[in-house]
């Protein structure tokens, strides 16, 4: 059974639609794909129907952006019900600080002599929730500017550059509470994608785990094989699942394939009983792993 946790389509900065990615899931072989666009649940009812369609298992999730003393942590949501009132706001006041965030972003640009409109970043983004640094890094490709969108975050977009603006992000353990109320888990994306300081060490996930965090993604292109060792070797000692991804964004992200890291059948099967729980803690309606 091959089973990939996270994945993005156009409803946030993939480039595939959502349909177009569960096809694609299939295609590649994959048994159970999950949806995890940023901060929205937007794409998750084409989704569901591509997946009946092509007859592939679909987890319903989403990736938050927070932060957590000082440095941004991704957060992958699974099942959480999406109607639930304080996601949504939660989710609104993201999605709000992202959108908000590319005008000063083109502003920046265009004092550095790169003549950037807001159409040109609209233009490359069809169909998402949001529009943020990756659509802002296609929209300088397609004017030349830059070769790829690695260059367009290494030249322009990425903290420190020139082009660069802070928004706002919230709490990490805020949002953990919210998606364990909303009845979802929660997963922290490559926790040791951004290496540094701000990385969260096991005393940290240790509180993490404290505060009802369900799992790790340890196997992520981002993560080398000694952190991957490391952070399983974490995550048994803490009790946390272990989940494998690709973190799939189409053709908006190099090396990161469909099914390139998946993730072990009982570690899925205990991540599954642990969003059961939630969801009955929360008796809240969430919705179900869709299986064909
Ligand atoms: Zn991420
Ligand atoms: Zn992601």
């Amino acid at each position: 059974m091959r089973i990939d946790l996270h994945t993005h389509s156009r409803a946030s900065d993939g480039t595939d639609t959502p349909a177009e990615l569960v096809r694609a899931a299939a295609g590649a072989g994959l048994d159970v794909v999950a949806i995890t666009d940023h901060d929205t649940a937007t794409g998750w009812a084409e989704a569901e129907e591509t997946a009946r369609e092509v007859g592939i298992e679909l987890v319903r999730g989403m990736e938050v952006s927070t932060r957590h003393q000082g440095a941004g942590v991704h957060l992958l949501a699974y099942l959480p019900d999406p109607t639930h009132a304080g996601l949504e706001q939660a989710l609104a006041k993201i999605l709000a600080g992202r959108n908000s965030r590319v005008p000063a972003m083109l502003e920046r640009l265009r004092t550095h002599g790169i003549a950037i409109q807001a159409q040109d970043v609209r233009r490359v983004s069809p169909g998402t929730a949001a529009t943020g640094r990756p659509h802002v890094a296609d929209a300088l490709v397609e004017l030349g500017v830059v070769s790829d969108r690695t260059e367009a975050f290494r030249q322009w977009l990425n903290p420190g550059r020139p082009a660069y603006v802070d928004r706002y992000a919230a709490g990490l353990l805020d949002v953990m509470a919210v998606v364990a109320e909303a009845g979802g888990v929660s997963v922290i994306a490559h926790p040791w994608g951004r290496r540094g300081p701000d990385q969260p060490d096991e005393a940290e996930i240790a509180a993490l785990a404290q505060a009802g965090l369900a799992g790790l993604e340890v196997d992520h292109q981002d993560h080398g094989p000694d952190d991957r060792d490391r952070l399983r070797a974490i995550a048994r000692n803490l009790g946390l699942v272990v989940t494998g991804s690709s973190d799939y964004h189409g053709t908006g992200k190099r090396d990161h394939d469909l099914g390139v890291n998946t993730t072990a059948p009982e570690e899925y099967a205990r991540l599954l009983d642990l969003a059961a729980a939630a969801a009955e803690r929360s008796g809240r309606a969430t919705p179900q792993v869709l299986r064909p």
